[in-house]
């Protein structure tokens, strides 16, 4: 056959196999290469929430789209342009939800979870839906993994969910960190400091970028999250909300500080942190690893987050990590997954007898929980035995014809190729021997 004929050829098969659909833009399928990650933050995660005492909770991905106007805020990114909406048959107004926090304190509320023991301890892990322009750590449908310490504004408790977010860092191996934090007061303080920002920068309007100049009449704290260079430049003389903190909220700042040290974990205070969520108020931080330009996790205290729902005062913190950042970073760090055990066993079957009677031989193992593998569609010796290496089984059970009528099957070391012929009853106790 001609080499042009061969490129022919497989020119035709590619063009049989053209891909008609794709994930949506943004969103990404997680495929078994890189489950091992995920598993490993998932299983980090549950880790420290049942050392630290918190109980799992999951709340439904819809959510009614009121919650994150009142909660999140109409004024934001998140709520004016990032939502995926949807309508239910009954014209419900329902969104993928965009974060965690405030579908938690909705449930809290419905269930009256306040009847249980105060602070309540939660987390949760799942997708959130954000419609951003897709671009390396930005993604439309991404994971997080969040704990959220309801019920108290005891300083203390700012402390420790700051300490476990670095216990958690610490657990993935992701040991350099950079804790940023700062305070953005409460309703009072904060509506004061907002007149003394928007009093500074009255006559810069004009040499704002376009976001800013919305900002200054929407969320002026904003201006202070941007990154672009001419705003920046206005930024370093612009008024400080430490300075213009009330007395009880420095006090509170102040604690939060004095149990972190307590903790010895260092971080750095960011005046020009504020964090883009309207329910947040007092501490606010964000975790940075050193190789990643995005925050991994962020988080802080929303003690009005109850009452924009509706609800009584219920102080709150907390925090969330994007998981797909984690990931990230565990690469560049050279940290690896949860380790896939490699199967103990694999099954080898040779004709139509063996074929038959393997089905029973595999439920008795799967009975035993040895882990087995196989290769049932395939008939030779040869091509069986290549799959058993390549899964790096640690040995093959072969049952051929005369084992069969013998009622016998043989076990080959897959390292040694030592062979040995034993009574089929006796298979699950002479591999657990050599476990
Ligand atoms: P936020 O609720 O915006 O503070 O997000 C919490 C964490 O989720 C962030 O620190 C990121 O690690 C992660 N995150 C937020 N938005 C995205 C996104 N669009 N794509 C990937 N990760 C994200």
């Amino acid at each position: 056959m001609s080499k042009s004929f061969n490129r022919k050829k497989s020119a035709k098969i590619k063009k049989k196999v053209k891909i008609l659909f794709q994930s949506p833009k943004g969103m990404h399928d997680i495929l078994p290469n890189n489950q091992p990650f995920f598993l490993k933050i998932r299983q980090v995660g549950e880790k420290i929430a049942d050392i630290y005492s918190f109980s799992k909770i999951d709340t439904p991905i819809l959510e009614q789209k009121a919650i994150f106007e009142r909660a999140v805020g109409e004024a934001t990114d998140i709520v004016q342009k990032q939502m995926f909406a949807t309508k239910s048959r009954g014209d419900d107004q329902l969104v993928l939800r965009p974060e965690g926090t405030a579908p938690i304190m909705r449930a809290y509320l419905q269930h009256s979870l306040g009847h249980l023991s105060q602070p309540l301890k939660l987390f949760y892990e799942g997708p959130m839906f954000r419609y951003e322009q897709p671009q390396a750590g930005r993604f439309r449908q991404h994971y997080q993994i969040g704990f959220e310490i309801i019920g108290t504004n005891d300083p203390i408790y700012d402390a420790q969910i700051i300490l476990l977010a670095t216990n958690f860092l610490e657990e993935l191996k992701i040991k350099k960190m950079n804790i940023q934090i700062n305070s953005i007061g409460c309703n009072i303080c904060r509506q004061k400091y907002k007149r003394r920002l928007l009093a500074y920068y009255e006559n810069k309007q004009n040499e704002l970028c376009a976001d800013c100049r919305k900002r200054l009449s929407i969320n002026p704290l904003r201006i202070l999250d941007c990154k672009n260079q001419h705003c920046e430049i206005f930024k370093k003389d612009a008024p400080i909300i430490l300075d213009n903190l009330c007395p009880s909220c420095k006090t509170h700042f102040r604690s939060v500080l004095e149990y972190l040290d307590e903790a010895s974990l260092t971080y750095v205070l960011n005046f020009h942190l504020v964090r883009g969520l309207d329910y947040y108020n007092r501490t606010v931080f964000e975790l940075f690893s050193d190789e990643f330009d995005f925050a991994l996790g962020g988080g802080g205290r929303y003690d009005y987050l109850s009452q924009m729902l509706g609800g009584p005062k219920i102080p709150a913190v907390g925090v969330s990590f994007g998981i797909e950042r984690l990931v990230e970073v565990m690469k560049i760090k050279n940290i690896e997954g949860i380790t896939i055990k490699k199967p103990k066993v694999f099954l080898i079957q040779l004709g139509n007898q063996a074929k038959k009677k393997s089905i029973k031989i595999l439920k008795e193992l799967y009975n035993a929980g040895i882990k087995t593998t196989e290769a049932l569609d395939k008939d030779s010796l040869r091509v069986q035995l290549k799959v058993a290496d390549k899964n790096g089984a640690n040995f093959a059970l072969i049952l051929g014809q005369r084992e069969v009528l013998d009622d016998t099957i043989i076990l080959r070391d897959m390292e040694t190729g030592a062979q040995e012929n034993i009574a089929i009853d006796k298979i699950i106790d002479e591999i657990k021997k050599r476990a």
